[in-house]
């Protein structure tokens, strides 16, 4: 017999957290999956500089072992699973996971999140742990008086190049053009970091590893006339933006032409009725933690309202 919730919370982000906070307040009793990477990306980032309410900063994964703690507080059952198929079509809904379990909820509030992109290059994921990463706070250790590459123009690789040069003795930021998304504070910081170079209008086209199996060099591809030259290093951090993680919605719910979730402008509903998205999962544009956890209580709200108008 699979259980009747309430609601059910998939993800572990600052939105699914805040989500399970309200909703838990509001005695609805949430489930929260935490999915493969619990407490989402932050716990893959250093320094917090811009939540609101710490002055001196907060390390990602302290900030969401404090999120986590908080919805357990209000009895949020947290749950070490991954829901891998949702029947949407009728209610009350239907969740499989990957442990077996079958859950039925009145309400789904989605806060799956977005994951790193890669370069498509087969070198990439055959290195990936060889001198390959796409996070740097997770792998930047392994790089000891090495010389490394970041790959891309936004905040992200800014910040893993700075991070990078707590432990490498030179970071080389390679980039398709000669502008940034990043934001000027985080390019400027870059640029006065003496350990960091630059490599504007280059790909990486290719990555190549020496007789120990790890990276030893890639191939650079001059995004202007095509021209190619290879660069030395021992490692590749690929850091070049996100995907949504809706595999398991695509046909389920509406999504947008990059696989973001729709939602009511301003509000959190999706295409089903009793079914909510707020975070990552939603936003393409935002993408911070303090407007990801802003639209968890969102998400929270327009849920509790939601399923008491079902009761009425
Ligand atoms: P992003 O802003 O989308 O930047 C991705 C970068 O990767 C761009 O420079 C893009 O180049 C490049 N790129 C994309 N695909 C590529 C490919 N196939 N080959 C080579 N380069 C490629 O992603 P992000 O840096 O992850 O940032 C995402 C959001 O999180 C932003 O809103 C950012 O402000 C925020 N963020 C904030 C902080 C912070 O404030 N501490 C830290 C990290 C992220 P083009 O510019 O040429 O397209």
């Amino acid at each position: 017999m699979s259980e009747l919730h309430e609601v059910v919370i998939i993800g572990s982000g600052p939105a699914g957290y805040t989500a399970a906070i309200y909703t838990a307040r509001a005695n609805l009793k949430p489930v929260l999956i935490q999915g493969m990477q619990p407490g989402g990306q932050l716990t893959i980032t250093t320094d917090v500089e811009n939540f609101p309410g710490y002055p001196d900063g907060v390390m990602g994964p302290q900030m969401m072992e404090d999120l986590r703690k908080q919805a357990e507080r209000f009895g949020t059952d947290i749950r070490f699973d991954m829901v891998t198929e949702v029947d949407l079509s009728s209610r009350p809904f239907t969740l499989k996971t990957q442990m077996g379990e079958e859950l039925q909820a009145k309400a789904v509030i989605v806060s799956t999140g977005a994951s790193a992109k890669l370069l498509g290059l087969e070198a990439e994921t055959r290195l990936m742990g060889h001198g390959v990463s796409a996070c740097a706070t997770c792998d930047g250790a392994f790089f000891p008086d090495k010389e490394v590459l970041v790959v891309g123009g936004g905040d992200s690789a800014m910040e893993e190049a700075n991070y990078l040069t707590r432990f490498a003795s030179k970071v080389t930021v390679v980039h398709r053009r000669d502008e940034f998304r990043a934001s000027k504070i985080m390019v400027d910081r870059a640029r006065k970091n003496p350990k960091i170079a630059w490599e504007l209008f280059q790909q990486v086209s290719d990555i190549h590893a020496g007789d120990d199996g790890k990276v030893s060099h890639v191939t650079l591809t001059d995004t202007r006339d095509g021209s190619t030259r290879e660069l030395t290093c021992d490692g590749v951090f690929v850091a070049i933006g996100h995907t949504p993680n809706t595999e398991v919605f695509r046909g389920k719910l509406d999504l947008d032409d990059k696989g973001y979730v729709t939602v009511t402008p301003g509000r959190s509903y999706t295409s089903v009725e009793g079914v909510f998205a707020c975070g990552d999962v939603m936003d393409a544009i935002y993408r911070q933690a303090v407007t990801a956890a802003g639209s968890g209580c969102m998400a929270a709200i327009d849920c509790e309202r939601w399923l008491e108008e079902q009761e009425a």
